[in-house]
């Protein structure tokens, strides 16, 4: 036998002795998990909660994903270690007057009007422990009913924001539709065929539209070229505002509302309150706004996109730039591969 066979046997027996240990440390360090990987794990937990309570899995799971989207945003909220991003304040999982702030005895929980529940039935409530963590949200929204309103009024308890109520209910119609989670396709906002220019122009003063810096990026193309929803998630407006002319505002899974103005006109089949995915066409770029309804024609045909985070306070809006470029090129590549 050759070295080089011995040196490639020794090899195959090497990697079947220490594969079977990598693979039980990946399993042990969730960080080292793809993110379908753990979405798929989230999945198994949403619908272990749905089994015991009934409240639907994409009510628990919204509400998961919407904290997962404010503690990547937010610096006074402990970031999650678990497949579980629900963050409880002591005081609601262990009661108002519990002196006890690692408390997870259920009796002493129960006594002192904590909402901490057992969820994978070892006795405990432990507010680290994923299921305990997501059954508890689920227990808390059953006690409201189980309908979308009963919904509406639970979020609305227990978050005391509705900007905060309205983001959990588009994740939740958005996981409804789909019935997934696993929503990570993105689209550029034009079909990449047609004719387009834009250009990073973030915090530039507005050619047209008063003094306020320019909040997004333009995308200059001919009138009538379809414009299209770049996320999945909800449409919030579709209508016309003095500035933006025709527009659709779309909010999507991450806690984004993404704006589109100055549209020509609609897509006749898209209307407010619908679920979108990427690709789908909203309208048309136009040169719509400033001034009554249907003013046109202020200035050249273009698509303002803009996009707005909500960090479960406030909206601020982010440069789109980046990603529209990656979105870009992600297609391109996609279509040269065919
Ligand atoms: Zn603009």
């Amino acid at each position: 036998m050759s070295l080089i066979k011995k040196l490639i046997q020794l090899n195959l027996i090497l990697i079947t002795i220490v594969s079977p240990l990598l693979s039980s440390y990946v399993d042990a360090n969730s960080s080292q998990k793809s993110d379908a990987e753990l979405r798929e794990e989230r999945l198994g937990l949403y619908l272990k909660a749905e089994a015991i309570t009934l409240i639907p899995w994409y009510y628990i799971a919204a509400v998961d994903q919407y904290e997962r989207n404010i503690q990547q945003v937010r610096k006074d909220i402990p970031k999650s270690t678990g497949l579980s991003s629900i963050y409880f304040s002591s005081s609601f999982w262990h009661g108002e007057l519990n002196p006890a702030e690692e408390d997870s005895s259920l009796d002493s929980i129960r006594f002192f009007n904590g909402h901490g529940q057992d969820g994978d039935g070892d006795g405990n409530a432990s507010v680290r422990n994923d299921e305990d963590i997501l059954y508890t949200m689920a227990h808390y929204l059953e006690s409201y009913g189980q309908t979308e309103d009963d919904f509406k009024i639970a979020l609305w308890d227990y978050y005391r924001n509705d900007k905060a109520v309205n983001q959990v209910l588009a994740i939740a119609q958005t996981y409804q539709h789909f019935r997934s989670i696993d929503l990570t396709k993105k689209a550029f906002p034009l079909p990449l065929f047609h004719d387009y220019t834009y250009r990073s122009t973030w915090g530039d003063r507005r050619g047209w539209g008063g003094r306020r810096i320019h909040e997004g990026t333009d995308i200059f193309a001919s009138y009538g070229v379809p414009v299209r929803s770049t996320a999945y998630g909800v449409i919030e407006v579709m209508g016309w505002n003095k500035y933006g002319g025709w527009r659709v505002g779309i909010r999507d899974i991450h806690n984004n509302y993404h704006y589109y103005a100055h549209l020509s006109g609609f897509n006749k089949e898209v209307k407010e309150g619908m679920v979108v995915e990427p690709g789908v066409v909203l309208g048309y770029v136009g040169s719509s706004g400033y001034g009554k309804p249907g003013t046109s024609g202020k200035f050249p045909p273009h698509l303002h996109y803009g996009v707005y985070k909500f960090n479960g306070r406030t909206e601020w809006a982010y440069d789109p730039y980046p990603s529209l470029r990656a979105w870009e090129r992600y297609e391109r590549k996609q279509k040269k591969r065919g």
